[in-house]
């Protein structure tokens, strides 16, 4: 058992061995070529029971098509995702809606998530409804779920828009705790609040886990954000995961040069502005067309002349994985 944390390290809850999600797309009108939108990229990674494990990457880096890949939301290209040792990729539709319980989504829009035409009732018992769990009445299965996200218990009678929306993010909340799964993916679940908000929704997010033993995959583009919750974090850029190590040790001591470009660009709370680390310039290339060699060579300002032509595999560097011919 980690001391630190309340996650054991003897229990994986989700496992994701070299996964590749590719969308093909057509070259140009007239050619038959095809190129591919390579959103994963040959992804692995390792989530334990209890535990929150951050994503961090800039916009289009393919995280949050890593999470709708893990709910089966897309197809696999390749790779293999095992969820609590069972292999998903080869689940039927009966054994998948049977996991589906145990795997819930939180994303990012509270208002565009929830039905304005379903009372709050509705909504957070929809899953029990859908699934026949409800026992005893419906409305006290609503209440008990709405209390449990710190609304009062009359608000199961209202609707969406009459909510703010934090608490508009803590209805989606109990609605994905209502069918008691093990695991939930929050995408970007925080990154439309206000800053007090925020810590508020990531509190009861926490309290929560501890009662319930959920593991969490928490996305965000907001590596400070993370580091209020996340366990571990895995830093993903182009479709692969660059760095993946303790909260802690990736925030106070970043190894790869893209997550030092991270921390420089966001304020990290309790640290002074990390200015010695350069921030990363210019976008990031097209998954479509990755850059030869390391794809982040064209933006790091430590690039050597290797980076230009050999990918850089993950490798394990002291506690932690990092992608870098730098180590
Ligand atoms: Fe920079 Fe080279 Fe490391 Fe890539 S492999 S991050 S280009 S130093």
């Amino acid at each position: 058992m980690n001391l630190d944390k309340k996650y054991d390290e003897s229990q994986s809850l989700l496992s994701v061995n070299d996964l590749k999600t590719w969308f093909p797309v057509k070259r140009g009108f007239f050619s038959r070529q095809q190129d591919y939108i390579r959103a994963v990229d040959g992804v692995s990674l390792e989530l334990f029971s209890g535990e929150t494990l951050g994503l961090v990457g800039e916009s289009g880096c393919g995280k949050t098509t890593l999470g709708r890949t893990l709910l089966g939301l897309e197809p696999v290209t390749s790779g293999e995702i095992y969820f609590k040792n069972f292999l998903l990729n080869h689940a039927g539709r009966k054994q998948m809606n049977r996991l589906r319980q145990e795997m819930q989504v939180i994303f990012q829009d509270p208002l565009s998530s929830l039905n304005p035409r379903m009372s709050v009732m509705d909504i957070v018992t929809e899953g029990l409804v859908q699934f026949k769990r409800i026992e005893g009445s419906k409305e006290d299965h609503a209440r008990r779920l709405i209390k449990e996200v710190g609304l009062s218990g009359d608000a199961i009678y209202r609707y969406p828009h009459e909510f703010s929306g934090g608490q508009r993010q803590r209805i989606n909340i109990a609605r994905a705790i209502s069918l008691r799964p093990e695991f939930i993916i929050c995408d970007e679940a925080v990154s439309a609040l206000d800053v007090s908000i925020q810590a508020q929704v990531i509190n009861l997010l926490i309290s929560l886990q501890e009662q319930h033993q959920l593991s969490y995959l928490f996305i965000s583009h907001d590596l400070s954000v993370v580091s209020n919750i996340a366990d571990r974090v895995a830093v993903m850029y182009l479709g692969q995961i660059f760095e993946k190590g303790k909260t802690a040790d990736i925030i106070h001591a970043p190894l790869h040069p893209y997550t030092r470009a991270l921390i420089a660009a966001v304020p990290v709370p309790g640290k002074e502005r990390q200015d010695k680390f350069a921030e990363v310039k210019g976008e990031a290339p097209s998954t479509a067309t990755p850059p030869v060699g390391c794809r982040f060579h064209p933006r790091c300002p430590e690039a050597m002349p290797v980076c230009r032509e050999t990918p850089p595999p993950l490798r394990r560097f002291e506690d932690r994985e990092v992608r870098c011919h730098l180590y």
